[in-house]
């Protein structure tokens, strides 16, 4: 097995792949003040076994393509959607973000919950605006520094993991300068973190050892998972993701 598929492994049966929770993603909405009587079409990119999907086809009636770059992720989706009461219609499509067969104009709405950096935020902001109806609602969550400083330790961290990680303001900036009326943002709070990610994939880490130890490349996906975690407890006052919802104009 391959880094890749060890990954997906590791995270397959978690119930998300990233930070987040349903309140948040129900926030989102709020924000963008959908209207829950119309029958909208979205797209929920980066999807991954479809934590945020599945809140969105509760609240939201028409129709969600949900993309990933992973069928193993989509089929664990599918699965959850199988057993869920929704009000929307769920497909599933494999492709990357930064290369997807719609059509210009076709969305009502965007969602996508931390999988932008995948592409980089700017590149992805300015690229799906043109799937967006005139008016329609761009909602990502990105990593986000959420004081104007940090120490240097931290800052080379992310900075090595994800060069685009920036203050919300320059966040906010990038998607102005995109051509978006940013309708409102917010911090995902620590139990979006901790309780909802970071403590299921440890608890995750035994058997995943116990499966794959006599794998150095698997050895340091764990080892690399717990300087994660250990860094986002010591410095969580600097960092977050921040959920930014926008419209295009
Ligand atoms: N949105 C999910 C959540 O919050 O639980 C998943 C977030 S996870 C951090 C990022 C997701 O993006 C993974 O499911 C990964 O497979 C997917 N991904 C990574 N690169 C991608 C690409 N180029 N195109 C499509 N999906 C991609």
């Amino acid at each position: 097995m391959n880094e890749m598929e060890l990954m997906m492994h590791l995270h397959l049966n978690n119930d998300r792949q990233g930070p987040g929770s349903e309140e948040m993603t129900r926030l989102a909405l709020d924000i963008a003040r959908v209207d829950k009587a119309t029958c909208y079409r979205m797209a929920d990119l980066g999807c991954g076994t479809g934590a945020q999907t599945l809140t969105l086809a509760q609240e939201l009636q028409g129709e969600i393509v949900a993309v990933d770059l992973f069928e193993t992720f989509l089929e664990k989706m599918q699965e959850r959607i199988h057993n869920a009461h929704l009000k929307a219609s769920v497909t599933s499509l494999a492709a990357s973000i930064d290369h997807l067969p719609f059509a210009e104009g076709e969305f009502d709405i965007i969602w996508s919950e931390g999988a932008v950096y995948n592409i980089g935020f700017r590149k992805g902001a300015g690229y799906w605006k043109n799937f967006l109806k005139e008016g329609g609602i761009l909602a990502v969550s990105e990593l986000s520094w959420t004081t104007g400083s940090r120490p240097n330790e931290l800052e080379q961290f992310w900075k090595e993991a994800y060069p685009e990680v920036d203050t919300v303001s320059n966040k906010i900036r990038v998607l102005e300068d995109l051509g978006y009326k940013v309708l409102g943002h917010f911090i995902l709070p620590e139990y979006c973190w901790m309780e909802n990610y970071y403590l299921p994939l440890l608890e995750r880490h035994p058997s995943f050892m116990k499966e794959f130890g006599h794998l150095e490349v698997a050895r340091n996906i764990v080892s690399m998972d717990k300087q994660e975690v250990d860094f986002y407890k010591q410095y969580k006052d600097y960092y977050s993701y921040g959920f930014y919802i926008a419209q295009k104009m």
